[in-house]
């Protein structure tokens, strides 16, 4: 399983390089058709709010490297700072990093310079650390009304498997919740701040990778399900 999430990584790494950018060119990658992977069995991405978090990321980063998986991390400004080789490591190893705002504020309901000064500014500590833009946004709880996706200037990615980890913080009860619910296309929710969380996410991977299930970052999966992103729309999967 690792060998072969590391070819359909491979191969959408160089579709994206060769499509000259991330997301902003998905007509291109679609049309050439340079990333049909031709993945048999179902795809899913796993995505974590709320870091980075120096222990508890550090630890998720190891367990998922030894499993070869990408994830999703949509990142808390205020807590990038600090933590700039986390963010590096995160993209070096094959993970895509979006926005989750400067210090977790729903965004719904801001005017335009709060609202920039929650996104932009992330987006601009983000941008000085990894040396690109086109960061995908992930809005607190969820919120999302006509101002965020008028101002957003990225896909919003919401989720369809949220187990509530931070609520009772019980390994078993999520890695139950998130195996028993998976389908392809969903977008898994969960919080790389919990130790709890870090563990389930690991015995996630590993159960649905005996079920066939291949991790993907959100912008590989929606290629690889043919949905051109678009700024400002609202996805919460990529079912096919
Ligand atoms: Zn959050």
């Amino acid at each position: 399983m690792k060998g072969k999430e590391k070819v359909v990584a491979l191969a959408l790494a160089l579709a994206l390089t060769l499509a000259g950018a991330r997301w902003r060119a998905p007509a291109a990658v679609t049309a050439e058709g340079p990333a049909e992977i031709g993945t048999q069995g179902p795809l899913i991405a796993l995505t974590f709010d709320d870091g980075p978090h120096r222990s508890t990321t550090t630890q998720l980063l190891e367990g998922l490297a030894q499993r070869g998986v990408a994830a999703t991390f949509f990142l808390i400004g205020e807590q990038v700072e600090g933590n700039e080789d986390l963010v590096a490591r995160m993209e070096a190893e094959g993970h895509q990093v979006g926005i989750h705002t400067w210090d977790h504020v729903s965004l719904a309901g801001l005017n335009a310079r709060d609202f920039y000064s929650q996104v932009e500014r992330t987006g601009s500590l983000l941008t000085q650390t990894l040396g690109h833009g086109g960061f995908f946004l992930r809005p607190p709880y969820g919120l999302v009304d006509n101002g965020v996706k008028k101002r957003s200037g990225a896909p919003i990615i919401l989720w369809s498997v949220d187990p509530t980890d931070w609520d009772d913080k019980n390994t078993q009860r999520v890695v139950s919740e998130v195996v028993s619910q998976a389908r392809d296309g969903d977008i898994i929710l969960l919080h790389d701040i919990y130790p709890t969380s870090v563990e389930a996410a690991l015995q996630i991977v590993d159960a649905l990778h005996a079920k066939g299930f291949l991790f993907v970052t959100v912008e590989e999966l929606a290629l690889q399900h043919h949905v051109a992103l678009e700024p400002g729309e609202v996805y919460c999967n990529f079912w096919p």
